[in-house]
């Protein structure tokens, strides 16, 4: 199928991106990578009035390292997160992440703010952004203002954003020094995760971990955070037993859903398995 008729436009600034967003009252969208609005365009699961097209913003994807965080414009490409040695020392989680993401055509395209605004509780980015506490920098014709991704993901493919608004960037802590493992079950390499479990954490020198985090993606409306799971491993050394008792954690906080990709009772019977992969993962590169 085709798009239904929309009006095209390209921003070359922000505030004309902002102008254009206000002029059709919330009926217009931003198009970034294109790889989920054009898909939702041509199925006529969406009918805005007017697409405004924001790859001519200069500066939106760039990726710059200072003051604790990493900074990533919405803009910038899977394949751009992919190459940059900056996201590999200092936000490793993310670089795992990213070749879990459809293929090559996908990652070339695609971009961090289209995914996160997206919000797919399967998205391998969202997952990150929960994990590692990302705030989200928003500008809208009122002004910026700022998230943490928690609060920015309000359920499937629903954010906070107003349809006014635009996302700018993406703000992650400098997690130089931690380790990270991604680990995802998917039908075949390249699609949606059925489950995936991100884990991340500082290893101390006596050989015990100062903090972890885990996040579950697929298990539930939105990517999670495990908080009671990631509390409960600080300080240990990741014993299997510690191990064990933070995948159960994680399973009481899951409420997966049955769709296309696999049952309810399928995502719950793989959670602690993946789970208990990852944290093992994690302990053995420790060693
Ligand atoms: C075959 C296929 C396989 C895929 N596999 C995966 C996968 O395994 N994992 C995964 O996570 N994703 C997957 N995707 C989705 C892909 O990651 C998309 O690139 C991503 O979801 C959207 O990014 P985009 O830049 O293409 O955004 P677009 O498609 O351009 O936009 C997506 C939405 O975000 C809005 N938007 C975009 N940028 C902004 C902004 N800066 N501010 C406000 N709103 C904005 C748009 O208006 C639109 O509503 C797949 C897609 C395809 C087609």
């Amino acid at each position: 199928m085709k798009p239904a008729p929309l009006e095209y436009l390209a921003a070359a600034t922000a505030e004309e991106a902002l102008a254009a967003l206000a002029r059709f009252d919330g009926n217009a969208r931003l198009l970034a990578g294109g790889q989920s609005l054009v898909p939702l365009l041509s199925m006529r699961l969406l009918r805005p009035t007017a697409v405004i097209d924001i790859n001519g913003i200069r500066g939106l994807d760039r990726i710059a390292a200072g003051d604790g965080v990493v900074r990533i414009g919405a803009l910038a490409r899977y394949s751009a997160l992919q190459a940059s040695a900056v996201i590999r020392e200092r936000v490793p989680l993310l670089a795992k992440a990213v070749p879990f993401v459809g293929d090559r055509q996908i990652r070339n395209r695609g971009t961090l703010g289209g995914a996160l605004c997206h919000a797919d509780p399967a998205g391998e980015m969202a997952l990150c952004a929960v994990t590692l506490v990302a705030r989200l920098r928003i500008v809208g014709r009122a002004g910026r203002r700022e998230l943490d991704a928690e609060a920015f993901f309000q359920g499937p493919y629903t954010t906070a954003l107003e349809p006014t608004e635009m996302l700018e960037a993406v703000e992650f802590p400098d997690g130089a020094g931690a380790e990270a493992v991604v680990v995802e079950h998917a039908r075949r390499h390249g699609d949606f995760a059925v489950v995936s479990v991100a884990a991340t954490g500082l290893p101390a020198p006596d050989g015990s971990w100062r903090w972890i985090r885990i996040g579950l993606g697929a298990v539930a409306d939105r990517a999670r955070y495990a908080r009671r799971a990631s509390e409960g491993l600080a300080g240990t050394r990741l014993q299997p037993a510690d191990v064990e008792a933070a995948a159960a954690r994680c399973l009481e906080d899951a409420e997966p859903a049955a769709d296309v990709r696999a049952s309810a009772e399928y995502r719950r019977h793989l959670l602690p398995i993946l789970v208990e992969r990852a944290l093992g993962e994690l302990a053995r590169r420790r060693r």
